[in-house]
């Protein structure tokens, strides 16, 4: 399987999966020409896009959802919540490009299912990814990791793992009251500590990469990011490089392409 994050954060949200001859998006909450020009590095063209599927109904995982699936026929794929949310709002013409699924469908050699997530949305979900030998993982925008969120994602050979802000620096950053406790309700977004911990399982189980994102520029950094995941890995005397991959997807900017 293989992988690539073109943008991940609250300014857009994108990412590339990828086995045999299946090729899929997961959320397009950046512009077509931006996914177009993303994918082109790594010599894909956006017409091989198979499907698209969004997580839940918020601009930074939505905004090229409409002009994508018009432009390049590429079906969409979330929930009926989200789908109904997603054409009421955005007046979408071509409705018959979306496509509502329970929580399971195969597109080509992929497997897809989701699972539900605590976040404010109608119905946000994360996803998991099975090919013939690979279980992925996409869990972001999500206030917490439940037992159940946790039993869905557990025995992931790679994840994105949301690793949103530093807690301290949210309580004593620029945002307004209402808008902190949203960010750090158990419908929000998982802190850097949530995903620290979260990360220590995971890997306990058998998880080989982390690709962390949905991260902050305001109440994060890639920095913090960073030595917070060192400060969990090292407190269990787990080794970046040895145990596990770590890798910081970032806002804007593409990653490399993953293979596991
Ligand atoms: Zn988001
Ligand atoms: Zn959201």
């Amino acid at each position: 399987m293989k992988f690539i994050s073109l943008s991940s954060g609250s300014s857009g949200n994108c990412y590339y999966i990828q086995s045999g001859g299946a090729k899929i998006l997961i959320d397009a909450g950046v512009s077509t020409r931006y996914i177009k020009n993303a994918l082109k590095q790594f010599d894909i063209s956006i017409e091989e896009i198979d499907a698209v599927f969004i997580t839940h109904e918020h601009t930074d995982h939505t905004y090229g959802v409409e002009v994508l699936s018009r432009n390049y026929n590429i079906p969409v794929f979330s929930n009926q919540l989200t789908t109904d949310n997603i054409i009421s709002r955005n007046h979408i013409k071509r409705k018959d490009l979306f496509n509502s699924f329970d929580n399971e469908i195969n597109i080509k050699d992929l497997n897809i299912h989701t699972f539900a997530v605590n976040h404010d949305a109608v119905n946000p979900v994360g996803y998991v990814i099975n090919d013939r030998d690979t279980k992925f993982s996409v869990i972001t925008d999500t206030g917490c990791i439940t037992k159940d969120i946790y039993q869905e994602v557990k025995g992931s050979k790679a994840i994105v793992l949301e690793s949103n802000h530093d807690i301290e620096m949210l309580q004593n950053g620029p945002y307004h009251y209402a808008l902190k406790q949203r960010i750090l309700s158990n419908v929000g977004h998982l802190s850097n500590d949530a995903a620290g911990k979260t990360a220590v399982k995971l890997i306990n189980d058998g998880t080989v990469e982390i690709i962390l994102g949905h991260i902050s520029s305001t109440n994060n950094t890639y920095d913090m990011v960073f030595q917070s995941i060192c400060y969990y890995l090292s407190a269990n005397n787990m080794n970046i490089g040895q145990d596990v991959i770590i890798d910081i997807a970032k806002k804007c900017e593409t990653s490399t392409m993953h293979i596991f």
